[in-house]
């Protein structure tokens, strides 16, 4: 291991092996790549594969490149495309030069496949697919050779040709590698490396009619570009022995310093799904409101939520890496945020289940200005007005017509609190609506409490978040819940049966002033109640709660 590498972030094994690979001069240096299809928005998942990819890269002083697997046009879009590097871009990440496209290579690709064919490893299959599942065998049983198989090179070639000039159906023919029809790899027994699509690609148009697979397409990607180490999720480690193959069989990339695989275990979250083609469901089915919405796994929709860009990437630091498949609990998700929030998140107050409070000793008509801290624990955040009058606004929850005990804390009749920040206050009576419920409370204050205790010596110890109400701006506040009910709905595939049908709640009450110019995507811990974030997706004052001020998945 050379002295630089051993500065390196907590070790793994993908560093190990490319300490090794460095020391034995295999690789002068480190390149990786992220490689998306652009077929949904990115989620955390995804997250995982970028910290690893571009920050390995950075530990290594090395790079990364971006590289779009868009190599199935009917699933594919622009949208997706342009949503991707913006989630990149706000991690934090930047790539290699310019953006690249798998399809930037479909000239090569196809001059691979006609050197494979060339060299009597690859072959035009006109079975039909139900066929080739049927000839391919089984883990038990070997597979049967297809009866195309033995056509001649020349005609290969021939017929590869006419696929590429549009001459077939989709469907009617394949071309196929050929390995190994009983290879104890299901994989290897003769894998599709070309199909037809008559479908218009969003990079290439119309140009090509046939596409290549993403195990022959990726290779000679990161061959093309340099990459030394490939890293991708478990589920490829059998297709390890494709990648291999392909290119120790192309003259211009079985070299010593060829790329080479290396798997990791995909995250899964608890509660959550991540997987683009379920969330994608969940969107086209309207369980969500797109793909940014805020209970969305997305880094778009965890953005929105209020999570912030180093919270992300602490979590995916605090999660490692191994190649051992689990459920992540979720809670190590909102801790990461947490701890971030809590130091660098400003503090605000917000009644979110107002009820009315009248101060009845407090003179009519005057209104007093409170300099009140950003951040209790950190002065350099200055401070913020906030203000105290006759009338204000309170949380439902903190008032109870009869305390139930001694340790009640909140503010009862005939019991006193303190209004943070400002004075304590009894509460002498209330009036009920019609309903019943707690319309308005009546209070008196001790005008002598102004940031300090009783002169008297009682102690009173519950305090309570206020707004005032003449200066009140009314705010709508969105309280998420998780937004499915099974801990792992991934083992379902119709979601739907486990979805929370509860997981958005809306609620009508009341922000300090100084925040009717909240940034959009700008957090505040309001005191008492959890962070929140003030909704991009909306023009009026709309709070996304992003996490609650402590962990309460497992109370
Ligand atoms: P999905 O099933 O959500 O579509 P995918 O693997 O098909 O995922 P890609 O766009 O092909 O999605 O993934 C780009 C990269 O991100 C790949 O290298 C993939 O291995 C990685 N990746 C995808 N999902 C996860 C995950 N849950 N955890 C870690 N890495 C992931
Ligand atoms: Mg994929």
């Amino acid at each position: 291991m050379s002295s630089q590498n051993t500065e390196v972030k907590p070790t793994n094994f993908i560093r190990n092996i490319i300490n090794k690979d460095l020391s034995s001069g295999k690789h002068l240096g480190v390149k990786t790549r992220f490689p998306p299809e652009p077929n949904g928005y990115l989620h955390i998942g995804h997250a995982k594969s970028i910290c690893l990819n571009f920050g390995t890269a950075k530990n290594y002083e090395g790079y990364c490149n971006l590289r779009f697997d868009d190599t199935n046009p009917s699933k594919e879009d622009i949208e997706y495309v342009n949503s991707i590097k913006k989630d990149i871009e706000w991690l934090g990440f930047n790539w290699d030069g310019e953006v690249k496209f798998s399809s930037n290579y479909f000239d090569k690709f196809f001059l691979c496949a006609e050197e494979l064919i060339s060299k009597g490893l690859a072959y035009v299959c006109f079975l039909t697919a139900d066929e080739i599942r049927t000839f391919r065998g089984t883990l038990k049983k070997p597979g049967k050779n297809s009866p195309y198989r033995e056509a001649s090179i020349e005609e290969n070639l021939s017929i590869f040709r006419k696929m590429k000039a549009g001459k077939f159906k989709e469907g009617e023919c394949v071309l196929r590698a050929k390995i190994d029809m009983s290879s104890s790899f299901m994989c290897m027994r003769d894998p599709i490396l070309y199909r037809i699509r008559f479908e218009t690609h969003h990079q290439t148009s119309d140009v090509w009619c046939i596409y290549p697979m993403y195990d022959f397409a990726h290779c000679i990607g990161d061959a093309i570009e340099g990459v030394t180490h490939s890293i991708c999720t478990l589920e490829f480690q059998d297709n390890r022995r494709i990648y291999d193959w392909t290119l120790e069989n192309l003259n211009d990339f079985n070299t010593i310093d060829r790329p080479h695989q290396f798997e990791f275990s995909r995250l899964n979250l608890e509660y959550a799904t991540i997987s683009k083609r379920k969330l994608k469901l969940l969107v086209d089915n309207n369980h969500v409101n797109g793909w940014n919405d805020p209970r969305m796994p997305t880094i778009s929709g965890l953005r929105r939520r209020g999570y912030t860009a180093a919270s992300i990437k602490d979590f995916c630091e605090r999660i490692g890496v191994s190649k051992v498949n689990s459920l992540t609990d979720i809670s190590i998700l909102e801790s990461s945020i947490r701890d971030d929030l809590n130091n660098s998140a400003p503090r605000s107050m917000a009644v979110i289940n107002p009820i009315k409070l009248i101060i009845e000793n407090y003179p009519e008509g005057e209104i007093e200005s409170i300099q009140a801290p950003v951040h209790p624990q950190n002065e350099e955040m200055g401070t913020r007005e906030i203000f105290f009058s006759r009338e204000i606004y309170i949380d439902k929850e903190d008032f109870i017509e009869v305390m139930p005990n001694n340790k009640y804390k909140r503010l009862a009749i005939n019991k006193e609190v303190r209004l943070r920040y400002s004075y304590i206050i009894k509460a002498t009576h209330f009036d009920t609506g019609k309903d019943g419920s707690v319309k308005t409370v009546y209070c008196t204050y001790d005008e002598n409490t102004l940031g300090k205790n009783p002169s008297d010596g009682r102690k009173v110890k519950g305090v309570i978040h206020y707004v005032e109400s003449s200066k009140a701006i009314s705010a709508e506040f969105r309280i998420y819940d998780r937004l499915f009910l099974e801990s792992n709905p991934a083992k379902f595939d119709d979601l739907s049966s486990s979805i929370n049908p509860n997981s958005l709640e809306i609620k009508n009450g009341f922000i300090e002033p100084n925040l009717s110019t909240a940034k959009a995507e700008k957090t505040y811990q309001f005191e008492r109640e959890g962070y929140f974030c003030r909704d991009s997706g909306s023009d009026g004052l709309v709070f996304n709660k992003t996490v609650g001020l402590r962990d309460t998945w497992n109370s």
